[in-house]
């Protein structure tokens, strides 16, 4: 292949694409912009493609790919501590709903994987999954990248275009937004040392530990594409939520509260396009960490595999 790719974002899927392609030797540019805020800043960073496929169960990629092997190989980021899936004793019913619609997993007394859980009786233990911190990540791609001569600037592109510019791309794809909001917490007194998920018949939710005390707490999947602050309802839910999982949190403090639009196709698949001399990765939904590593990887073969 050897050409010259612009890529346009700088959210998970452009740095992924640059990473994977630079690492093929290819020569790659970022272009970013600092007007569009990336959804991929407030997203958790579960790595749970078992965990996912409850909602996704005719998404196959989720269990072909190991994407958490891939970040292994790019991120010294990657925890993969599993995931908890615990329920409230009134809703035990989706504890075994959600046991029967996935796999890999293991029944656990909760107290047994983390300590400080000794209030619920069950759980599901999903020993590997794996999370990380989106934010660090994003950083250490880039930095990686910068350190091997990408540039990532504002500026015109000079190669062939792939476009990742996530929900921006509504002007070229039939695109909608899954708005997301979520919030960081600070509690140092609990010490969870993986993603938690509690499971509700209305709002589930999950919490996932990152360093210095802190929790993300996630999320809202709504048919919007509202930027407004997050509401009142959402962060009562939420924190309802967080409070249903330890009580200690009632106490926490509330570091940040945030709103991401998730790119979502109307199969919520993503995809790969090619129209208008570029290539589109796109389409992302809830799993942008889990999939783009997957994408990237696909597009290498695409290229490799055609006169483009
Ligand atoms: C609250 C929340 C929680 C989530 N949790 C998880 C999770 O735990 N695990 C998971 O796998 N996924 C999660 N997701 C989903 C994940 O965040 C998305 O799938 C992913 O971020 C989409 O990435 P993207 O790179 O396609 O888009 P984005 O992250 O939105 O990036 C788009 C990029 O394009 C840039 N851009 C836009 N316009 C231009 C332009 N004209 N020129 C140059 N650049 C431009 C933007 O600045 C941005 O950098 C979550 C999402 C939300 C909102």
């Amino acid at each position: 292949m050897m050409s010259h790719w612009s890529i346009l974002g700088s959210g998970v899927s452009g740095l992924c694409v640059a990473t994977a392609l630079h690492a093929h030797g290819e020569t790659v540019e970022i272009i970013c912009s600092a007007a569009h805020t990336a959804a991929s800043h407030f997203a958790g960073g579960m790595l749970a493609p078992f965990c996912e496929a409850e909602a996704a169960p005719h998404f196959q990629a989720l269990h072909d790919f190991d994407a958490i092997a891939w970040w292994q190989r790019y991120s010294t980021q990657v925890i993969q501590n599993g995931t908890l899936v615990v329920a409230a004793a009134r809703d035990h019913a989706e504890l075994a709903r959600f046991s029967k619609r996935t796999t890999q997993h293991q029944c656990v007394a909760p107290a047994n994987i983390e300590a400080e859980l000794t209030h619920f009786s069950q759980a599901l233990f999903f020993k590997d999954e794996a999370h990380l911190d989106p934010r660090l990540v994003l950083v250490e791609l880039k930095s990686n990248l910068i350190a091997k001569g990408v540039a990532i600037h504002t500026g015109q592109p000079r190669g062939k275009i792939i476009d990742c510019r996530g929900i921006y791309a509504q002007d070229q794809l039939s695109l909608r937004a899954v708005r997301g909001e979520m919030l960081i917490l600070r509690q140092p007194e609990l010490h969870f040392s993986r993603p938690i998920r509690l499971l509700h018949p209305r709002f589930p939710c999950y919490l996932v530990p990152r360093a210095q005390g802190q929790f993300m707490l996630g999320a809202t999947m709504l048919e919007s594409d509202s930027r407004q602050p997050m509401t009142a309802r959402s962060m009562m839910e939420l924190l309802s939520a967080a409070y249903t999982i330890h009580p200690a949190f009632a106490e926490a403090a509330i570091i940040e509260t945030g709103v991401g639009l998730r790119p979502a196709y109307s199969d919520n698949i993503p995809k790969i396009l090619y129209q208008n001399n570029a290539f589109y990765i796109n389409g992302m939904h809830r799993h942008g960490f889990l999939c783009a590593p997957w994408l990237a990887e696909q597009l290498i073969q695409h290229i490799a595999g055609s006169a483009v």
